[in-house]
């Protein structure tokens, strides 16, 4: 059955500008004509009024961390619920495709693929390798090391490895349980207790260890790293990605425009620990370390558009109610202008996937991944930050939200 969208203001992701009235034909699984005539026997599907724009992308996500605090004290049944309404908050708030970054495995793309739990298209990392004491260590300094040992086939914050021999076993166990790609932990973090933010972690072999298995199977590394020297070693490596960036320089910048890697900021979590952290088990000793933060990371956006770096677009929203992803495309907005933080979200996060062939843009040929939006969200970015403006989904050509009729 084809459907087409009549009447919408269509924004494509590529950084164009919006054209109006333009009709949408999706068939099966696919968007089959941009502008063109209304195939016999399509549906119509009336957008007028609304803003039509391919399915926002999460580059950063961790729907499986529902508390840094305490997982153990969590049953694995409550665990997968929330688990499943994070994946499904997800999807009603307009992202259709996420990378979780450290939480859900591959058990959580199966349960999604299979229709048993509505969620977006998942690139799970499976857990983050961190090194000892490094971020994701998050156990008691003083007691036996902390090995957060997860619950495999549902969720597992981080692996701990020390040693390029560890980290290739940790590596092939992420890729064994369904990761479609590695995250690995190069700096000092924010919600962390036993390192600095300036500390870099992992040497360049461990991570060149990492950096091998990952090619092997034909993807990549990602990293989180809040300053330069992590960065350049993960440059030296051969990562791809990094994930934060905040205390980007200038001079690295441009060594990673020059490499190809991308940048993942994630404005989003840094607000929203100010008011959150409390539901999201966040230690209270944490929160000085987060002051200064926000600023660098704006400042950071800036220094990577500047210098040509692929910048794309991340939440890193922890917690059991995780329903504010579209804060980011709301706050990148007032940086870098809302187009460019659209494009960020959508055609530039698609490439960093490698997925630019088939996600990102409303095209002929891609995925009928498309969302409709009560409002312009050229003049008016906040409309991202609240799901019950973001009227229509549609995923794979099948609608999975429509509150059309709800929307004044
Ligand atoms: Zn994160």
């Amino acid at each position: 059955m084809a459907l087409a969208l009549e009447g919408g203001t269509l924004i494509d992701g590529s950084g164009r500008d919006p054209a109006t009235g333009t009709r949408v034909v999706v068939e099966g699984e696919r968007i089959v004509s941009v502008g063109g005539q209304r195939p016999r026997g399509a549906e119509p599907l009336e957008v007028t009024g609304f803003t039509v724009l391919p399915g926002l992308i999460d580059l950063h996500t961790h729907m499986g961390i529902l508390s840094v605090a305490e997982p153990e004290a969590m049953p694995p049944a409550v665990a997968a619920a929330h688990l499943f309404r994070n994946a499904e908050l997800c999807l009603l708030s307009g992202h259709t495709t996420a990378r979780e970054v450290a939480g859900a495995d591959g058990g959580l793309r199966r349960a999604i693929d299979a229709g048993l739990v509505a969620g977006p298209r998942l690139f799970p990392s499976g857990p983050a390798l961190c090194q000892s004491g490094g971020h994701g260590d998050l156990g008691p300094p003083f007691l036996p090391h902390h090995h957060d040992p997860g619950t495999p086939g549902l969720a597992q914050m981080s692996m701990v490895c020390d040693g390029p021999d560890e980290v290739r076993v940790a590596a092939r166990t992420a890729f064994r349980r369904g990761a479609t790609q590695l995250k690995v932990i190069i700096s000092g973090g924010v919600v962390s207790l036993t390192d600095r933010i300036e500390d870099s972690q992992f040497t360049v072999q461990e991570l060149r260890a990492a950096v091998v298995e990952a090619r092997a199977r034909d993807t990549y590394v990602t990293g989180h790293a809040h300053n330069v020297a992590s960065i350049g070693n993960g440059l030296e490596a051969g990562l791809e990605c990094f994930e934060h960036g905040t205390f980007l320089d200038e001079a690295t910048a441009a060594q990673m425009a020059a490499a190809g890697a991308a940048l993942v900021p994630t404005l989003t979590a840094i607000r929203l620990l100010a008011t959150d952290w409390r539901a999201w088990g966040v230690p209270e000793a944490v929160l000085p370390r987060v002051a200064g933060v926000e600023e660098a990371a704006r400042e950071a956006v800036k220094i990577a558009y500047a210098a040509g770096v692929r910048v794309g677009s991340g939440t890193d929203i922890l917690g059991p109610e995780q329903h504010r992803r579209g804060l980011e495309l709301t706050l990148k907005a007032e940086i870098i202008g809302p187009m460019e933080a659209i494009v960020s979200a959508t055609a530039t996060n698609a490439r960093i996937l490698r997925r630019g062939h088939e996600l990102g843009t409303v095209e002929a040929g891609k995925l009928a991944d498309l969302i409709a939006v009560a409002g312009d969200p050229l003049a008016d970015p906040a409309v991202f930050d609240d799901p019950d403006r973001v009227v229509l989904v549609i995923q794979g050509g099948r609608v999975v939200k429509d509150t059309r009729s709800q929307a004044g």
